[in-house]
């Protein structure tokens, strides 16, 4: 165990620039730019109280990945930890996500000492509907083509004078 305000002996133990000193925030922003310039490598730091946190822009899927974690006992494949080192486990990592940005990423992998996220795709930006007939953009009308305004207006006059045609 280490004591309240000591520092963790991962911490101590990683290279100089490998132990993240400054704030979450910044981390953040550091890991992002420091994972693009990457290229498909894992860029990593150590934090004073031994988690590790790591990022890589997956070279495939253009999306980046999160791996958080520390190494504590019991060792990587053995069963799972009690309850209590369960939530503990769970509210690191609730916290990690949501000052890393990773909130709506998708949690991948998870043994209560380290997981993988893998940042969500985004949404393919819908196109506007265009109006049937004349390809302006159109709003959702009561008619079974979407229509712009200019020709719904028109189909409308059209359908009347059929109307009192008849
Ligand atoms: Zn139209």
């Amino acid at each position: 165990m280490t004591e309240r305000g000591a520092t963790h002996p991962h911490f101590a133990a990683a290279a100089p620039e490998r132990r993240w000193t400054k704030s979450l925030g910044e981390l953040k922003s550091t890991l992002r730019q420091e994972a693009f310039a990457a290229r498909g490598r894992w860029v990593w730091y150590v934090l004073p109280h031994g988690a590790f946190v790591a990022m890589r822009v997956n070279p495939e899927t253009m999306r980046k990945e999160l791996r958080i974690g520390r190494r504590t006992h019991p060792p990587l494949g053995a069963p799972p930890v009690d309850e209590q080192a369960r939530a503990k486990w769970a509210l690191e990592l609730k916290t990690f996500r949501s000052y890393l940005g990773a909130e709506s990423w998708r949690l991948v992998e998870d043994n209560y000492q380290s997981a993988v996220l893998v940042e969500a795709a985004r949404p393919e930006p819908q196109a506007p509907p265009s109006c049937a007939r004349c390809g302006r953009p159109a709003e959702a009308g009561p008619y079974k083509e979407q229509l712009c305004n200019a020709c719904a207006l028109e189909l409308g006059r059209a359908e009347s004078s059929a109307r009192s045609g008849t």
